[in-house]
Protein backbone atom coordinates (compact mmCIF):
# COMPACT_ATOMS: atom_id res chain seq x y z
CA UNK A 1 0.00 0.00 0.00
CA UNK A 2 1.48 3.31 -0.87
CA UNK A 3 0.43 7.32 -0.41
CA UNK A 4 0.68 9.49 -2.94
CA UNK A 5 2.56 12.68 -1.36
CA UNK A 6 0.30 15.57 -1.31
CA UNK A 7 1.60 19.30 -1.52
CA UNK A 8 -2.07 20.25 -0.26
CA UNK A 9 -1.58 18.85 3.27
CA UNK A 10 0.53 20.56 5.33
CA UNK A 11 2.26 18.67 8.40
CA UNK A 12 0.61 18.91 11.86
CA UNK A 13 2.48 20.16 14.65
CA UNK A 14 4.40 22.56 13.14
CA UNK A 15 3.22 26.21 13.54
CA UNK A 16 1.73 27.85 10.28
CA UNK A 17 3.84 30.24 8.35
CA UNK A 18 2.37 33.50 8.40
CA UNK A 19 2.73 35.25 4.70
CA UNK A 20 2.30 39.18 4.84
CA UNK A 21 -0.44 40.65 3.27
CA UNK A 22 0.72 41.29 -0.34
CA UNK A 23 4.02 40.10 -0.08
CA UNK A 24 5.23 37.84 -2.59
CA UNK A 25 5.26 34.27 -1.51
CA UNK A 26 9.14 33.37 0.01
CA UNK A 27 10.22 30.68 -2.69
CA UNK A 28 9.48 27.06 -0.58
CA UNK A 29 13.06 26.38 -0.23
CA UNK A 30 13.25 29.47 1.90
CA UNK A 31 10.05 29.43 3.46
CA UNK A 32 11.20 25.72 4.91
CA UNK A 33 14.46 26.58 6.49
CA UNK A 34 12.83 29.24 8.24
CA UNK A 35 10.14 27.04 9.53
CA UNK A 36 13.11 24.49 10.22
CA UNK A 37 14.73 26.98 12.60
CA UNK A 38 11.63 27.83 14.63
CA UNK A 39 11.09 24.17 14.82
CA UNK A 40 14.88 23.82 16.08
CA UNK A 41 14.49 26.25 18.56
CA UNK A 42 11.41 25.68 20.20
CA UNK A 43 12.42 21.77 20.02
CA UNK A 44 12.48 20.81 23.98
CA UNK A 45 14.76 17.71 22.89
CA UNK A 46 17.39 20.10 21.41
CA UNK A 47 20.23 20.19 23.98
CA UNK A 48 19.87 16.25 24.21
CA UNK A 49 21.78 16.18 20.70
CA UNK A 50 25.16 17.26 22.66
CA UNK A 51 24.98 13.96 24.63
CA UNK A 52 26.07 11.82 21.35
CA UNK A 53 28.93 11.52 18.99
CA UNK A 54 28.26 13.35 15.61
CA UNK A 55 29.30 15.26 12.87
CA UNK A 56 27.49 18.55 11.34
CA UNK A 57 28.37 17.06 7.90
CA UNK A 58 26.07 14.14 7.71
CA UNK A 59 22.32 13.92 8.81
CA UNK A 60 22.44 10.50 9.77
CA UNK A 61 18.74 9.12 9.09
CA UNK A 62 19.53 5.64 10.04
CA UNK A 63 19.18 5.13 14.17
CA UNK A 64 16.54 2.57 13.38
CA UNK A 65 19.05 0.30 12.20
CA UNK A 66 22.05 1.53 14.48
CA UNK A 67 21.78 4.23 17.06
CA UNK A 68 24.00 7.05 17.31
CA UNK A 69 27.20 6.19 19.73
CA UNK A 70 26.74 8.50 22.99
CA UNK A 71 29.43 10.21 24.69
CA UNK A 72 29.35 8.48 28.13
CA UNK A 73 29.92 5.06 26.15
CA UNK A 74 33.62 5.15 25.64
CA UNK A 75 35.20 6.94 28.86
CA UNK A 76 32.73 4.08 30.51
CA UNK A 77 33.60 1.14 28.62
CA UNK A 78 37.63 2.47 28.75
CA UNK A 79 36.67 2.04 32.58
CA UNK A 80 34.68 -1.53 32.80
CA UNK A 81 37.88 -2.93 30.50
CA UNK A 82 41.31 -0.95 32.05
CA UNK A 83 39.90 -1.17 35.73
CA UNK A 84 36.84 -4.07 35.86
CA UNK A 85 38.80 -6.55 33.48
CA UNK A 86 42.40 -5.30 33.27
CA UNK A 87 42.76 -4.64 37.34
CA UNK A 88 39.64 -6.10 39.14
CA UNK A 89 39.19 -9.11 37.05
CA UNK A 90 37.06 -12.22 38.01
CA UNK A 91 36.23 -9.88 41.09
CA UNK A 92 34.49 -7.43 38.71
CA UNK A 93 31.59 -10.50 38.68
CA UNK A 94 30.48 -9.41 41.99
CA UNK A 95 32.45 -6.20 42.86
CA UNK A 96 31.31 -4.31 39.96
CA UNK A 97 27.54 -6.07 39.45
CA UNK A 98 28.36 -7.75 36.47
CA UNK A 99 26.18 -10.58 37.42
CA UNK A 100 23.40 -8.54 38.29
CA UNK A 101 23.74 -6.37 34.93
CA UNK A 102 21.08 -8.12 32.96
CA UNK A 103 18.00 -7.45 35.51
CA UNK A 104 19.84 -4.16 36.66
CA UNK A 105 19.87 -3.07 33.28
CA UNK A 106 16.70 -4.56 32.39
CA UNK A 107 14.96 -2.76 34.82
CA UNK A 108 16.34 0.83 33.33
CA UNK A 109 14.81 -0.11 29.90
CA UNK A 110 11.65 -1.09 31.75
CA UNK A 111 10.36 2.82 32.05
CA UNK A 112 11.04 3.07 28.38
CA UNK A 113 7.97 0.25 27.62
CA UNK A 114 6.03 0.77 30.50
CA UNK A 115 7.31 -2.14 32.51
CA UNK A 116 7.06 -2.24 36.42
CA UNK A 117 10.65 -3.15 37.68
CA UNK A 118 11.91 -6.89 37.42
CA UNK A 119 9.85 -8.03 34.33
CA UNK A 120 13.25 -7.44 31.58
CA UNK A 121 16.36 -8.89 31.15
CA UNK A 122 18.70 -8.15 28.87
CA UNK A 123 21.26 -10.86 27.12
CA UNK A 124 21.51 -12.76 23.62
CA UNK A 125 20.13 -11.47 20.46
CA UNK A 126 16.45 -10.34 19.61
CA UNK A 127 16.81 -13.28 17.32
CA UNK A 128 17.29 -15.73 20.57
CA UNK A 129 14.31 -13.82 22.83
CA UNK A 130 11.95 -14.26 19.99
CA UNK A 131 12.57 -17.92 19.82
CA UNK A 132 12.42 -17.56 24.04
CA UNK A 133 9.54 -15.96 23.88
CA UNK A 134 7.55 -17.90 21.63
CA UNK A 135 8.27 -21.05 22.36
CA UNK A 136 7.81 -20.04 26.48
CA UNK A 137 4.29 -18.31 25.14
CA UNK A 138 2.77 -22.01 23.46
CA UNK A 139 4.14 -23.68 26.10
CA UNK A 140 1.52 -21.86 28.27
CA UNK A 141 -1.35 -22.25 26.04
CA UNK A 142 -3.42 -25.96 26.32
CA UNK A 143 -2.76 -28.49 23.29
CA UNK A 144 -5.56 -28.11 21.23
CA UNK A 145 -4.43 -24.23 20.69
CA UNK A 146 -2.31 -25.52 17.52
CA UNK A 147 -1.30 -22.20 16.22
CA UNK A 148 0.87 -19.40 16.08
CA UNK A 149 -0.16 -16.36 14.44
CA UNK A 150 2.74 -14.34 12.94
CA UNK A 151 2.72 -11.12 11.46
CA UNK A 152 3.01 -11.72 7.73
CA UNK A 153 5.45 -8.95 6.95
CA UNK A 154 7.61 -9.32 10.13
CA UNK A 155 11.25 -8.83 9.55
CA UNK A 156 12.58 -12.16 8.04
CA UNK A 157 13.95 -13.45 11.48
CA UNK A 158 11.01 -13.44 13.68
CA UNK A 159 9.15 -15.48 10.76
CA UNK A 160 12.18 -17.89 10.69
CA UNK A 161 12.24 -18.34 14.57
CA UNK A 162 8.38 -18.52 14.88
CA UNK A 163 8.81 -21.79 12.00
CA UNK A 164 11.28 -23.46 14.43
CA UNK A 165 9.63 -22.91 17.56
CA UNK A 166 6.27 -24.27 16.30
CA UNK A 167 8.08 -27.25 14.51
CA UNK A 168 9.32 -27.88 18.42
CA UNK A 169 6.12 -27.38 19.76
CA UNK A 170 3.70 -29.39 17.64
CA UNK A 171 1.83 -26.43 16.38
CA UNK A 172 1.29 -24.59 12.95
CA UNK A 173 2.61 -20.94 11.92
CA UNK A 174 -0.27 -19.20 10.20
CA UNK A 175 1.35 -16.08 8.75
CA UNK A 176 -1.47 -12.65 8.87
CA UNK A 177 -1.15 -9.42 8.38
CA UNK A 178 -0.81 -7.71 11.65
CA UNK A 179 -3.95 -5.54 11.58
CA UNK A 180 -5.57 -8.84 10.68
CA UNK A 181 -4.05 -10.34 13.97
CA UNK A 182 -7.36 -9.36 16.00
CA UNK A 183 -9.75 -10.58 13.73
CA UNK A 184 -8.04 -13.92 12.84
CA UNK A 185 -7.78 -15.33 16.75
CA UNK A 186 -9.84 -17.85 17.30
CA UNK A 187 -10.19 -21.01 19.80
CA UNK A 188 -7.21 -22.60 17.57
CA UNK A 189 -4.67 -19.85 18.51
CA UNK A 190 -2.21 -20.48 20.90
CA UNK A 191 -0.41 -17.13 20.91
CA UNK A 192 0.50 -14.47 18.29
CA UNK A 193 3.78 -12.54 17.35
CA UNK A 194 3.27 -9.34 16.17
CA UNK A 195 5.12 -6.35 15.29
CA UNK A 196 4.62 -3.07 16.90
CA UNK A 197 6.47 -1.39 14.12
CA UNK A 198 6.49 -2.28 10.87
CA UNK A 199 10.47 -2.19 9.87
CA UNK A 200 9.87 -1.85 6.72
CA UNK A 201 7.09 0.62 5.71
CA UNK A 202 7.14 2.06 9.45
CA UNK A 203 3.27 1.61 10.15
CA UNK A 204 2.37 1.82 13.66
CA UNK A 205 -0.03 -1.63 14.83
CA UNK A 206 -2.47 -1.27 17.61
CA UNK A 207 -0.75 -2.69 20.32
CA UNK A 208 -3.68 -2.24 22.89
CA UNK A 209 -6.64 -3.27 20.60
CA UNK A 210 -4.48 -6.34 19.04
CA UNK A 211 -3.85 -7.45 22.68
CA UNK A 212 -6.96 -7.53 23.89
CA UNK A 213 -8.88 -9.24 21.13
CA UNK A 214 -6.24 -11.99 21.36
CA UNK A 215 -7.12 -12.17 25.18
CA UNK A 216 -10.75 -12.51 24.70
CA UNK A 217 -10.07 -15.39 21.85
CA UNK A 218 -7.58 -17.14 24.96
CA UNK A 219 -4.05 -16.30 23.38
CA UNK A 220 -1.19 -15.17 24.57
CA UNK A 221 0.29 -11.62 22.82
CA UNK A 222 3.88 -11.49 22.15
CA UNK A 223 5.37 -8.60 21.03
CA UNK A 224 8.60 -7.10 18.86
CA UNK A 225 9.35 -3.48 20.10
CA UNK A 226 12.51 -3.70 17.97
CA UNK A 227 11.41 -0.08 15.76
CA UNK A 228 8.99 1.24 18.47
CA UNK A 229 10.54 1.34 22.12
CA UNK A 230 12.77 4.41 22.52
CA UNK A 231 10.63 6.14 19.71
CA UNK A 232 7.57 6.33 21.26
CA UNK A 233 5.56 5.34 24.23
CA UNK A 234 4.76 1.95 25.10
CA UNK A 235 2.55 0.80 27.92
CA UNK A 236 3.30 -3.06 28.48
CA UNK A 237 1.88 -3.42 31.66
CA UNK A 238 -1.04 -1.15 31.22
CA UNK A 239 -1.95 -3.36 28.20
CA UNK A 240 -1.40 -6.65 29.35
CA UNK A 241 0.99 -7.67 27.07
CA UNK A 242 2.59 -11.22 28.17
CA UNK A 243 5.56 -11.31 26.61
CA UNK A 244 7.95 -8.53 24.52
CA UNK A 245 11.09 -8.41 23.15
CA UNK A 246 13.03 -5.16 21.59
CA UNK A 247 16.22 -4.78 20.24
CA UNK A 248 18.94 -2.00 22.02
CA UNK A 249 21.09 -0.99 19.01
CA UNK A 250 17.99 0.51 17.25
CA UNK A 251 16.26 3.33 19.28
CA UNK A 252 18.04 2.48 22.02
CA UNK A 253 21.66 3.21 20.92
CA UNK A 254 23.47 0.36 22.87
CA UNK A 255 25.64 -0.38 19.89
CA UNK A 256 26.44 -2.89 17.50
CA UNK A 257 25.13 -5.89 18.33
CA UNK A 258 24.24 -4.72 22.16
CA UNK A 259 21.85 -7.80 23.62
CA UNK A 260 18.49 -7.47 23.45
CA UNK A 261 15.90 -7.52 25.84
CA UNK A 262 13.20 -9.96 27.38
CA UNK A 263 9.29 -8.64 29.22
CA UNK A 264 7.75 -11.39 30.73
CA UNK A 265 4.62 -10.25 32.39
CA UNK A 266 4.80 -11.01 36.56
CA UNK A 267 1.95 -12.98 36.54
CA UNK A 268 3.79 -15.60 33.76
CA UNK A 269 6.69 -15.44 35.38
CA UNK A 270 6.03 -18.45 37.12
CA UNK A 271 4.77 -20.55 34.11
CA UNK A 272 7.32 -19.29 32.03
CA UNK A 273 9.48 -22.44 31.00
CA UNK A 274 12.11 -21.52 28.71
CA UNK A 275 13.30 -23.13 26.16
CA UNK A 276 17.09 -22.57 26.83
CA UNK A 277 17.26 -22.66 30.72
CA UNK A 278 20.51 -22.65 30.79
CA UNK A 279 22.60 -22.50 33.99
CA UNK A 280 22.82 -18.29 34.30
CA UNK A 281 18.81 -18.78 34.78
CA UNK A 282 19.30 -21.76 37.64
CA UNK A 283 17.71 -20.91 40.83
CA UNK A 284 21.30 -21.43 42.59
CA UNK A 285 23.69 -21.35 39.05
CA UNK A 286 26.93 -21.58 41.41
CA UNK A 287 25.25 -24.20 43.37
CA UNK A 288 26.25 -26.41 40.09
CA UNK A 289 23.64 -28.83 40.63
CA UNK A 290 23.25 -31.58 37.80
CA UNK A 291 19.19 -30.72 37.95
CA UNK A 292 17.51 -27.69 36.78
CA UNK A 293 15.48 -25.23 38.65
CA UNK A 294 14.21 -22.39 37.55
CA UNK A 295 14.86 -18.94 39.23
CA UNK A 296 12.18 -16.70 40.00
CA UNK A 297 11.41 -13.84 38.01
CA UNK A 298 13.18 -12.55 35.26
CA UNK A 299 16.21 -14.31 35.99
CA UNK A 300 13.91 -17.23 33.95
CA UNK A 301 14.73 -15.22 30.90
CA UNK A 302 18.73 -15.79 31.22
CA UNK A 303 20.65 -18.19 29.61
CA UNK A 304 24.82 -17.64 29.81
CA UNK A 305 27.26 -15.61 30.32
CA UNK A 306 26.11 -12.12 29.53
CA UNK A 307 28.02 -10.06 27.05
CA UNK A 308 29.63 -8.15 29.83
CA UNK A 309 31.53 -5.13 27.47
CA UNK A 310 28.63 -4.60 25.55
CA UNK A 311 25.82 -4.77 28.27
CA UNK A 312 27.74 -2.19 29.65
CA UNK A 313 28.14 -0.21 26.62
CA UNK A 314 24.15 -0.28 26.59
CA UNK A 315 24.08 0.65 30.29
CA UNK A 316 26.01 4.09 29.50
CA UNK A 317 23.95 4.68 26.36
CA UNK A 318 21.07 4.71 28.36
CA UNK A 319 22.59 7.58 30.06
CA UNK A 320 21.08 9.87 27.51
CA UNK A 321 17.18 8.62 28.94
CA UNK A 322 17.84 10.50 32.12
CA UNK A 323 15.54 13.54 32.48
CA UNK A 324 13.75 12.70 28.67
CA UNK A 325 9.97 12.42 28.22
CA UNK A 326 8.85 10.05 26.03
CA UNK A 327 6.12 12.33 25.15
CA UNK A 328 8.67 14.91 23.82
CA UNK A 329 10.02 11.86 21.59
CA UNK A 330 6.79 10.86 20.53
CA UNK A 331 5.53 14.74 19.70
CA UNK A 332 9.11 15.14 18.47
CA UNK A 333 9.00 12.46 16.17
CA UNK A 334 5.80 12.91 14.06
CA UNK A 335 6.34 16.58 13.84
CA UNK A 336 9.81 15.58 12.04
CA UNK A 337 8.59 12.57 10.04
CA UNK A 338 5.38 15.39 9.17
CA UNK A 339 8.25 18.32 8.51
CA UNK A 340 10.14 15.72 6.35
CA UNK A 341 7.05 14.72 4.41
CA UNK A 342 6.29 18.19 3.59
CA UNK A 343 9.73 19.03 2.23
CA UNK A 344 9.43 16.28 0.07
CA UNK A 345 6.07 16.92 -1.68
CA UNK A 346 7.50 20.35 -1.36
CA UNK A 347 10.70 19.97 -3.40
CA UNK A 348 10.66 16.92 -5.13
CA UNK A 349 9.48 16.91 -8.77
CA UNK A 350 5.93 15.42 -8.55
CA UNK A 351 5.72 11.68 -9.36
CA UNK A 352 8.85 10.04 -8.37
CA UNK A 353 8.01 9.10 -4.97
CA UNK A 354 5.13 7.37 -3.03
CA UNK A 355 5.40 7.58 0.69
CA UNK A 356 4.10 3.79 2.07
CA UNK A 357 4.70 5.24 5.57
CA UNK A 358 0.59 6.01 6.76
CA UNK A 359 0.12 9.59 6.95
CA UNK A 360 -2.21 9.27 10.24
CA UNK A 361 -0.28 9.88 13.19
CA UNK A 362 -1.58 6.97 15.10
CA UNK A 363 -0.58 4.49 12.88
CA UNK A 364 2.88 6.28 11.96
CA UNK A 365 6.21 4.93 14.31
CA UNK A 366 9.23 6.81 13.69
CA UNK A 367 10.24 6.23 10.24
CA UNK A 368 9.47 7.54 6.76
CA UNK A 369 9.35 4.81 4.24
CA UNK A 370 9.35 6.58 0.57
CA UNK A 371 8.94 3.92 -2.79
CA UNK A 372 11.14 5.19 -5.72
CA UNK A 373 12.35 3.73 -8.82
CA UNK A 374 15.95 2.74 -8.76
CA UNK A 375 16.08 3.46 -4.61
CA UNK A 376 19.04 0.94 -4.18
CA UNK A 377 21.25 3.66 -6.44
CA UNK A 378 19.26 6.53 -4.81
CA UNK A 379 20.43 5.49 -1.43
CA UNK A 380 23.85 5.10 -2.52
CA UNK A 381 24.24 8.71 -3.62
CA UNK A 382 22.03 9.99 -0.86
CA UNK A 383 24.99 8.27 1.15
CA UNK A 384 27.91 9.64 -1.11
CA UNK A 385 26.51 13.52 -0.71
CA UNK A 386 26.06 13.12 3.91
CA UNK A 387 22.38 11.78 4.32
CA UNK A 388 22.40 8.03 5.55
CA UNK A 389 19.22 6.22 5.68
CA UNK A 390 18.67 2.55 4.07
CA UNK A 391 17.62 0.71 1.04
CA UNK A 392 15.23 -2.05 1.61
CA UNK A 393 14.12 -4.21 -1.07
CA UNK A 394 12.73 -3.84 -3.61
CA UNK A 395 12.11 -0.25 -3.86
CA UNK A 396 11.86 1.37 -0.37
CA UNK A 397 14.03 4.29 0.87
CA UNK A 398 13.98 4.27 4.62
CA UNK A 399 14.94 7.25 6.92
CA UNK A 400 14.76 6.79 10.45
CA UNK A 401 14.13 9.77 12.90
CA UNK A 402 15.53 9.49 16.24
CA UNK A 403 13.96 12.43 18.33
CA UNK A 404 17.09 12.83 20.83
CA UNK A 405 19.31 13.89 18.06
CA UNK A 406 17.69 15.02 14.93
CA UNK A 407 17.09 18.40 13.89
CA UNK A 408 14.34 20.05 11.79
CA UNK A 409 17.31 21.11 9.82
CA UNK A 410 18.14 17.89 8.99
CA UNK A 411 14.73 16.62 8.20
CA UNK A 412 14.97 19.55 5.39
CA UNK A 413 18.87 18.99 4.36
CA UNK A 414 17.74 15.14 3.69
CA UNK A 415 14.58 16.05 1.19
CA UNK A 416 16.83 18.87 -0.51
CA UNK A 417 19.52 16.25 -1.23
CA UNK A 418 17.02 13.98 -2.13
CA UNK A 419 15.90 16.43 -4.37
CA UNK A 420 19.08 17.04 -6.21
CA UNK A 421 19.61 13.11 -6.85
CA UNK A 422 16.31 12.94 -8.21
CA UNK A 423 15.99 15.83 -10.24
CA UNK A 424 19.75 14.72 -11.51
CA UNK A 425 18.62 11.41 -12.65
CA UNK A 426 16.12 12.32 -15.04
CA UNK A 427 14.87 10.39 -18.33
CA UNK A 428 17.39 7.44 -19.37
CA UNK A 429 19.15 8.49 -16.41
CA UNK A 430 17.29 6.56 -13.79
CA UNK A 431 19.37 5.25 -11.33
CA UNK A 432 19.06 1.43 -11.25
CA UNK A 433 20.37 -1.27 -8.64
CA UNK A 434 23.22 -1.34 -10.60
CA UNK A 435 24.22 2.10 -10.60
CA UNK A 436 27.11 3.66 -8.20
C1 LIG B 1 16.16 -5.36 14.02
C2 LIG B 1 15.18 -6.45 14.19
C3 LIG B 1 15.58 -7.72 14.62
C4 LIG B 1 17.03 -8.00 14.84
O1 LIG B 1 17.30 -9.27 15.29
P1 LIG B 1 18.77 -9.63 15.76
O2 LIG B 1 18.66 -10.96 16.34
O3 LIG B 1 19.20 -8.55 16.71
O4 LIG B 1 19.65 -9.58 14.55
C5 LIG B 1 14.59 -8.67 14.82
N1 LIG B 1 13.28 -8.39 14.62
C6 LIG B 1 12.89 -7.18 14.19
C7 LIG B 1 11.44 -6.90 13.98
C8 LIG B 1 13.82 -6.18 13.96
O5 LIG B 1 13.43 -4.98 13.54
Amino acid sequence: MSEPISRATPARATPAQATPVGATPAPAGERLARRAATLDAGDPLAPVRDRFVLDDDTVYLDGNSLGALSTGVLPRLTDVITREWGHLRIRSWEESGWWTAPERIGDRIAPLVGAGPGQVVVGDSTSVNVFKALVAAVRMAPEDRTEILVDAATFPTDGYIAESAARLTGRTVRPVAAGETAAAAGPRTAAALVNHVDYRTGRLHDLPGITSALHAAGALAVWDLCHSAGALPVSLDADGVDLAVGCTYKYLNGGPGAPAYLYVRRGLQARFDSPLPGWNSHADPFGMAPGYAPGEGAVRGRVGTPEMLSLLALDAALDVWDGVSIADVRAKSLALTDFFLECVAALVPAGRLQSVTPAAHAARGSQVSLRCAGAAGVMRELTARGVVGDFRRPDVLRFGFTPLYTRFADALRAARVLADVLGEATGETHPTEGTP
